[in-house]
């Protein structure tokens, strides 16, 4: 999880994350963590929607308006991470006609929902495959296009949204439809550790963390730094990563083998290696890239084998080695 979470900090266009396993493991303090580890973002003052002042052609429309008697105030926010409740009506998610506005002086105003408080930032999902789908759907298209378009109620609004949408979930609780799966980029099972001594260490720390939380955040703040600087290096790198075309080869030789619908498999093979040698400071991708991205890239994409009783994480392993070699 923390390596999918490190490919979306560098390269937020991996097209979210699926997050399946068991509760209690950490799931969403992992996305918080990640978020708050990354470097504060410049955001157009009083702007609703956190635009980026340098973003050009994409800021919202207040922005232009803004912009244009001059430059646009700014100021430092943290990334966001915002939480996308079960219960949550499509209103609140892309945002709706602001009624009080309407009501008490008969003015037609857009109020932003979670989709504009989440720009440039995650979007987390408890229990994503309890959501219904249609709302899945607009969330995946808004992640793609990286716009929220409200045409309603009188409204015709369009600003930048782009987040990294995270789905988390228990498989055994319902099933997310395999045209919504194959959407996300990468997917990882979480499970709750069976090693003795790993239970004792997590245990160890959290204890630590609650009972002196600024001792215990002042002892990691070094290796924080350190991982901070990596995501920044690799943001920077990344474009320079080249992609040879015996990765394309055995990338494309992967997901035959696995019998994988369309070609987004290999899209996002391409798209995670990059970003893992960019982690690394690699300057182009190989087969130890590919190895390491192949099962959070491919195995929500599997079609079900009853006569495989793997599960999908194996099943992607073991077509590694069939194709590269052991
Ligand atoms: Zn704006």
């Amino acid at each position: 999880m923390k390596l999918a979470l490190m490919i979306a900090a560098v390269d937020p266009g991996i097209g979210g994350e699926l997050v399946f396993g068991d509760r209690g493991t950490g799931k969403s303090t992992t996305v918080r963590a990640l978020a708050a580890l990354l470097p504060k973002m410049r955001v157009v003052k009083a702007c609703r929607y956190g635009c980026d002042p340098q973003a050009g052609d994409s800021l919202c429309d207040e922005c232009r308006e803004r912009g244009r008697d001059g430059t646009l105030k700014s100021r430092m926010l943290p990334v966001p991470v915002v939480d996308l409740p079960l219960g949550a009506t499509e209103d609140r998610v892309v945002g709706a006609l602001d009624l009080e506005l309407a009501l008490t002086q008969g003015e037609k105003a857009f109020e932003p929902g979670l989709l504009a408080r989440a720009h440039r930032g995650f979007l987390y999902i408890d229990e994503v495959n309890l959501l219904e789908d249609h709302l899945v759907d607009l969330l995946l298209d808004v992640a793609a296009s990286g716009e929220n378009v409200v045409e309603r109620e009188g409204l015709s609004v369009r600003h930048p949204a782009r987040f990294v949408l995270i789905g988390s979930g228990n498989p055994e609780e319902g099933e997310l439809r395999p045209q919504l799966l194959d959407r996300f980029g990468l997917s990882v099972e979480v499970r709750t550790p069976e090693i003795l001594a790993d239970r004792i260490e997590v245990i160890r720390r959290r204890d630590e963390y609650e009972r002196h939380p600024v001792d215990f955040v002042g002892r990691w703040k070094r290796r924080d730094g350190r991982l901070r600087g990596r995501i920044r290096r690799a943001r920077e790198r990344i474009d320079g990563v080249s992609v040879p075309d015996e990765f394309l080869e055995q990338a494309a030789r992967l997901c035959i083998h696995l019998g994988t619908d369309g070609l987004r498999g290999e899209l996002t093979l391409v798209r995670a290696a990059r970003a893992v040698a960019a982690l690394e400071g690699a300057d182009e991708t190989g087969e130890a890239h590919l190895r390491e991205v192949a099962a959070p890239a491919l195995r929500h994409r599997l079609r079900r084998n009853p006569l495989d009783e793997a599960g999908s994480g194996v099943r992607v392993e073991r077509a590694i080695d069939e194709v590269l070699g052991s």
